[in-house]
């Protein structure tokens, strides 16, 4: 049946990405009930104390004060997750992968040279255009660029490298691969760092990560990280090439250098 094979993987991939979609929804739902019910406690508490004879003004003050804090935890939660997704309208265009990259790398400029890391940048000068949505893949590159910069601002006895590759992989798909030298996560943990809400920095939101994968996998493409030799972390994505598509080859798109 003509056309048959490419319906069959539309609908896997909308399958997938439905399936994406519940695993980040139960834990959205998760993450902003544990505030919620901090706050039925604390208000069942504030009405006791109010309640007592005399009443426990100070108390009932204290546990009024919970709640504005957890209630502020949920609104900052779904603050934070709506500019996440603000971006999630999926445009097709061609896009560059080795300009997104580059852009990606001048909007972190400043969070760069602040933590002292020197950047590397390889890229394949023959690197064929993706098809999806060109402010999305730079999300997922700034998301992975923060989180290099992040894990090597512990790093004071070697030097704090980045480096960002892009290959053109075989047969038909283009590979982009960011690797730093920081600790790197933990083995056992390399699943883990893309569900939502897993996160080892205080303040952090563990959204980054399952944010990422969520678009690469909307893009038909895979994210994944592996540990670098002798430390660090690799994560890298590959997305597919549409067929047929003229090849590239700009002088703009080769680009070595150390900053
Ligand atoms: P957040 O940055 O809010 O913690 P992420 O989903 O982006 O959320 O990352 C989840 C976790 O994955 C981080 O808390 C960290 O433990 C781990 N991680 C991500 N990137 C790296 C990295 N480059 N090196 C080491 N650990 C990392």
């Amino acid at each position: 049946m003509p056309g048959g094979g490419g319906e069959r993987q539309r609908r896997i991939e909308r399958a997938n990405r439905a399936v994406t979609m519940g695993r980040l929804s139960a834990s959205i739902a998760h993450e902003v009930n544990q505030p919620l019910s901090g706050i039925i406690t604390n208000a069942s508490t504030c009405l006791r104390l109010l309640a007592a004879d005399p009443p426990d003004i100070a108390g009932a003050a204290e546990t009024a004060r919970r709640m504005i804090r957890d209630a502020e935890r949920a609104s900052d939660i779904i603050r934070r997750l709506r500019a996440l997704f603000s971006k999630a309208r999926i445009a097709s265009e061609l896009v560059d992968l080795n300009e997104v990259s580059r852009e990606a790398i001048s909007l972190s400029l400043r969070e760069l040279q602040s933590g002292r890391v020197i950047v590397r940048l390889e890229f394949a000068d023959d690197l064929p255009s993706v098809e999806g949505d060109h402010l999305q893949l730079q999300e997922v590159l700034l998301n992975l660029i923060r989180n290099a910069a992040d894990a090597m601002s512990s790093v004071e006895d070697g030097p704090r490298r980045l480096a960002i590759r892009t290959v053109k992989a075989e047969p038909d798909s283009v590979l982009v691969a960011v690797q730093d030298s920081g600790p790197g996560p933990d083995p056992a943990n390399l699943e883990r760092l893309f569900d939502a809400f897993f996160t080892t920095k205080p303040g952090g939101l563990g959204m980054g990560l399952a944010v990422c994968r969520t678009i690469i996998e909307a893009h038909g493409g895979k994210l994944w990280a592996t540990m670098a030799v002798p430390h660090g972390a690799i994560f890298q994505f590959s997305l597919p090439v549409k067929a047929g598509q003229p090849r590239r080859s700009s002088p703009r798109s080769t680009n070595r250098r150390e900053k």
